[in-house]
């Protein structure tokens, strides 16, 4: 589209897509809550062109070649696929691709899945567009306005302790950014002044990250001014998670859900928590027999992910919704929960930067626990035994680096040690999780 240097500046490109997406949002977005029929008609042509590109992706190919793809039948062709697993996105990433967007236009994100590998997901411009049209109708149904003010926590160590951005895409938002795993008693004066100047209408951060701020005020260590919801993303929200959230901020609280191979794809009703509607104009969420979902992306034309299953559990309840929508809703939400490294000081950092590290490495698989503040051990299954030695050395001083208030050994093992029966080892076993630090930050004695 453009051979201008620019073309790939993500501020621009963002800029770029929030004009066609505040668009989409008048004729579309904003009209389909109360418009069911208009909804499906275009479901069902969005589908049709879904499957229509499918056609010309290595692995989707055999699958459809010489079928009816015709409106009518689509609905019924989508649920006839098989499931798409991430091996075949993680081991096969350009059988998916259709070879319908030029390399250049493709925006790339990359996941750090809570297992397995990372990925590339190729996506068009539209994931922008989309995004905006879906944010600002989330953000009406919150009561929130574009230009909204929006302080976003951060646990990840190699975070400045404050930084502001802006987010075209989400309302055209401000945000304060402040870092609540490294703050400390030096901070407070600063990080309490700029937060009350910000003046925030929303807080928003994953459930650790809120939870991590609520401790910080707890230890007298931040001051936040009551803003007008809290908003949170990335896990899976637990009733001790949701509860320390609620006691500790005197607003509503709503979770989203999203996956990098989709970007957020349901928000919370405002009326039915618990409950999350999906933009079914931009995806397709059904169900396989062990009530893992199945996602389908009915916009992205560079990739086709057609029942991808990410390993989140879930129920879709298609019936209308008492606030009145009309998109269907999933709830019963189970998949990710993570934890936090409990460091020599007792301060509680993110696991990123580990992360980070652990996956650049020839590994077939690995795992880091934590048994005791302070000390961490990592278990390696290198993908060479032969190369253990080596990785063991370079990665105590690579992960102390990373982690430099800890005392890191690693270990390298045999893959089966790392392998349970049903694959999904977790990367990390912490003391500090999610439901724990639920507890401390509503004043329970914990283990650390
Ligand atoms: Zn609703």
């Amino acid at each position: 589209m453009s051979g201008h240097k620019w073309w790939h500046n993500q501020s621009l490109r963002t800029t770029i897509g929030v004009a066609e997406g505040w668009q989409l949002f008048q004729e579309l977005y904003d009209v389909t809550p109360r418009d069911r029929p208009l909804l499906d008609g275009f479901r069902r042509d969005r589908l049709t062109d879904s499957l229509a590109r499918a056609v010309s992706t290595d692995h989707f190919a055999p699958l459809l070649t010489g079928r009816d793809l015709s409106p009518d039948t689509a609905e019924t062709v989508l649920g006839e696929l098989p499931v798409l697993e991430k091996t075949t996105l993680r081991e096969a990433p350009e059988s998916l691709r259709t070879g319908l967007v030029d390399e250049w236009d493709e925006l790339r994100v990359r996941t750090s899945g809570t297992t397995g590998e990372p990925v590339a997901i190729a996506h068009d411009a539209s994931l922008l567009a989309e995004a905006t049209a879906s944010n600002l109708r989330m953000l009406s149904a919150y009561g929130l306005e574009p230009g909204l003010r929006v302080l976003r926590l951060t646990a990840d160590t190699r975070h400045s302790p404050t930084a502001f951005e802006t987010l075209p895409h989400f309302g055209a938002a401000t945000v304060l950014r402040i870092n609540v795993a490294t703050m400390g008693p030096s901070d407070t004066a600063f990080v309490d002044r700029l937060c009350a100047d910000f003046r925030p209408h929303m807080v928003w951060g994953q459930p650790l990250e809120v939870l991590l701020a609520l401790i910080r005020q707890r230890e007298g260590l931040l001051h936040l001014p009551t803003p007008r919801m809290v908003l949170t993303h990335g896990d899976t929200l637990d009733r001790s998670t949701r509860e320390a959230i609620s006691a500790g901020f005197d607003c509503p609280h709503r979770d989203v859900y999203g996956l990098q191979e989709f970007g957020r794809v349901a928000w919370e009703c405002p009326e039915q928590p618990g409950t999350y509607h999906f933009d079914e104009e931009r995806v397709d969420i059904g169900t396989d027999e062990h009530s893992q979902l199945l996602i389908s992306s009915l916009v992205n034309r560079a990739m086709s992910l057609l029942r991808y299953r990410p390993g989140d559990c879930g129920e879709v309840l298609r019936d209308g919704c008492p606030c009145g929508r009309a998109h269907a809703r999933i709830t019963g939400l189970e998949g990710r929960q993570r934890g936090l490294v409990v460091d020599a000081g007792g301060a509680l950092v993110g696991v990123k930067p580990l992360r980070l590290v652990l996956e650049r490495q020839p590994l077939d698989r690995w795992q880091v626990r934590q048994e005791e503040p302070g000390r961490l051990e990592a278990l390696i299954a290198p993908r060479d035994p032969r190369q253990a030695a080596d990785l063991e050395e370079r990665l105590v001083k690579e992960l102390s680096a990373a982690m430099h208030r800890c005392d890191v050994r690693v270990r390298a093992v045999a893959l089966e040690e790392l392998a349970t029966r049903t694959g999904k080892a977790p990367h990390f076993q912490l003391l500090a999780t999610q439901q724990a630090i639920g507890r401390h930050a509503v004043g329970e004695t914990v283990a650390w």
